[in-house]
């Protein structure tokens, strides 16, 4: 069935690219706290992939645009096999020549299956930022939200990566240890980031969505969620302690208060606006990101 362009999940820069279909729902589908693609794992076949490509290309033509990037769709769109990947980028290049390169969502499980040869193949047929969700570097945490990985784990396969020359995108998930947890989360996770080389990292902020283990939780009183001056003061703690050239993104829907720029350069300036924003006091409305 053809892309429902509706139900397009991108990360917030893609957003002028083409959707190319490769996967159905998640090939984990355990976090506690994803309200996300809850439809049953599939991975589309090569047949599939080239019809979604096809489709592409006529809503490109539909749509009078030629977008240079193209992001495939699914929640780690790189569970797919090395092999069905080459295809569907030469499926994605015969249809649409005007695109240049390829991005993706990732779990850090989806290159176990992957060598650092294939990688570079990979990177070789223009793949590009790939967005991994990494979310801590704290193993409590992940163990607890179901993460599926550990933070060797994370340091093994994004160390691929790096050593493919794949450009990667990871994340910070702000306040995913709840309250009075945010310290060692924050430490965790930028002593993982240390030796990794991610181009950049997007900051986005726990939102307990209904429906979810972490919300039923959070309903029974058995987790308990940071407040917004404390994501603030981890998300201070993260930035001093994060010792990688890299560029910081916290411009998500989720975050109360919008930052971005490029460490070292601009860390000081980012510091400064979250005391700022601490000294000022933090007014946001979660109640409402529940509901989008
Ligand atoms: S891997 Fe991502 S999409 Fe899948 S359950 Fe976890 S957070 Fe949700």
């Amino acid at each position: 069935m053809p892309l429902d362009i509706r139900e397009v999940n991108r990360p917030i820069t893609e957003i002028y690219d083409v959707f190319v279909k490769v996967t159905d729902g998640c090939s984990h589908g355990k976090c506690i706290y994803c309200p996300f693609f809850k439809e049953p794992y599939r991975r589309l076949s090569v047949q599939e992939i080239e019809e979604e490509a096809i489709w592409a290309k006529g809503w490109c033509e539909d749509q009078g645009e030629e977008p240079k990037r193209a992001f495939l769709q699914g929640a780690d769109a790189f569970s797919q096999p090395f092999e069905t990947l080459m295809a569907a980028a030469e499926y994605i290049y015969r249809e649409m020549p005007w695109v240049k390169s390829i991005g993706s969502y990732a779990r850090v499980d989806n290159f176990r299956d992957k060598t650092v040869d294939q990688i570079r193949q990979l990177k070789e047929a223009g793949y590009s930022d790939i967005y991994v969700g990494i979310e801590s570097g704290d193993p409590r945490i992940l163990k607890r939200n179901k993460k599926g990985y550990t933070p060797e784990d994370i340091r093994e396969q994004m160390q691929k990566l790096d050593e493919a020359g794949m450009v990667w995108t990871g994340n910070f998930l702000n306040g995913l240890g709840g309250h009075r947890y945010g310290d060692k989360h924050a430490r965790l996770t930028a002593a993982l980031y240390k030796d990794l080389k991610p181009v950049s990292i997007e900051v986005m902020s726990l939102t307990l969505m209904e429906g979810t283990k972490l919300y039923k939780k959070g309903m029974r009183g058995s987790f308990q969620e940071a407040t917004e001056e404390e994501r603030l003061e981890e998300l201070w703690v993260f930035l001093t302690c994060l010792e990688n050239e890299t560029v910081i993104r916290c411009r998500n829907v989720s975050n109360a208060v919008k930052l971005a720029g490029r460490l070292p350069r601009d860390k000081q300036k980012l510091l400064d606006e979250i005391d700022r924003a601490l000294e000022k006091g933090v007014d946001f409305d979660r109640e409402r990101i529940r509901k989008l």
